[in-house]
């Protein structure tokens, strides 16, 4: 039997839709709703990404600021326009597009963002609101997966959710969500130190892998019936691809997100859904 098609691209509509509703709620009372974003150097991918922020954000009625510098842009540069950016009211979400290029600090560059504009939901202050399950914009990828997890009613309850990456971006903060109260998976973190990684997946009810290594997840990964978050993406000569095999994987595993068309849409819907809210945040 083939696993059930978990499709971003369909909750992420969802999502969308949503966010214009907001959006046009708030245009009637007078109010834009304002995306920035702040790109450095001319990575070709992240290019991609930041392009495709400003078309979801134009098409859910907001107003999108680009702000590219060029790679030879210094901290201070970046950390200027920030600045910049902090101070414009016409700004209700933010983001710096990671990494930047080397020899910048992505940390300290992200700790300057404001953190009631703060739309990845990565400043220290709002990742400590979700250490402390409080109310705060989510970083979009875990915000997302748990947003295709509930569009599906996957059952986390009594789950064992194995993530095998323990980013910032994505591993750490999405332990936190699935392991909170009221969502109550048994999360296992797994990374590049752990020994019998295919047996500790094996174990997995959910398994999400974000590590960034094209099909390294086969079949003997998986556990039948397991619900697969796919977050890989992978530049190939054949495509894009996750770091699922997914051809392998699909008639073992319950569920499975796609690669295109599975996590990314979301990663950018969240990322809207997140700048709406501080919006409204703002005028309460
Ligand atoms: P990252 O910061 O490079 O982290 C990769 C993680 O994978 C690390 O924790 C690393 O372990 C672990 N790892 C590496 N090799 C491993 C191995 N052989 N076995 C087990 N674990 C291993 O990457 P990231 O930013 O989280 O991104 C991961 C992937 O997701 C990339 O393909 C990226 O493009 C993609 N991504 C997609 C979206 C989306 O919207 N769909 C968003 C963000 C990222 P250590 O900590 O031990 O080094």
């Amino acid at each position: 039997m083939s696993a059930l098609i978990l499709s971003g691209r369909d909750v992420s509509a969802a999502v969308l839709a949503g966010v214009r509703d907001s959006v046009a709620a708030l245009n009637q009372r007078g109010r834009t709703v304002g995306l920035a974003t702040v790109q450095v150097g001319d990575d070709s991918a992240s290019k991609i990404y930041v392009r495709n922020k400003h078309r979801a954000a134009e098409a859910a009625g907001m107003l999108s600021l680009d702000r590219q510098l060029p790679v030879t842009a210094s901290q201070a540069d970046v950390e200027a326009v920030v600045t910049e950016l902090n101070a414009d009211d016409r700004v209700d979400g933010m983001i710096v597009q990671l990494p930047l290029p080397a020899g910048l600090n992505d940390e300290a560059a992200v700790e300057m963002v404001d953190p009631s504009k703060d739309a990845d939901g990565l400043h220290p202050f709002n990742l400590g609101q979700l250490v402390l399950s409080r109310p705060g914009p989510i970083p979009a990828t875990p915000g997302g997966i748990m947003r295709i997890l509930d569009h599906y009613g996957i059952q986390t309850s009594g789950a064992t959710a194995v993530i095998v990456g323990r980013s910032l971006l994505v591993g750490r903060p999405l332990a936190l969500l699935l392991g909170q109260k009221g969502v109550d998976a048994t999360v296992i973190q797994a990374h590049s130190r752990t020994p019998d990684l295919a047996g500790v997946c094996r174990g997995a009810d959910i398994l999400v892998v974000a590590v960034g290594r094209p099909k390294m997840f086969g079949e003997r990964f998986v556990k039948p019936g397991a619900t697969i978050i796919d977050v890989g993406i992978n530049r190939t000569d054949d495509g894009l691809v996750g770091d699922v095999d997914f051809d392998a994987v699909v008639s073992v595993a319950g569920a499975i997100t796609p690669v295109p068309g599975g996590v990314g849409p979301m990663t950018i819907a969240t990322l809207l859904a997140n700048t709406v809210a501080l919006a409204e945040a703002k005028d309460n």
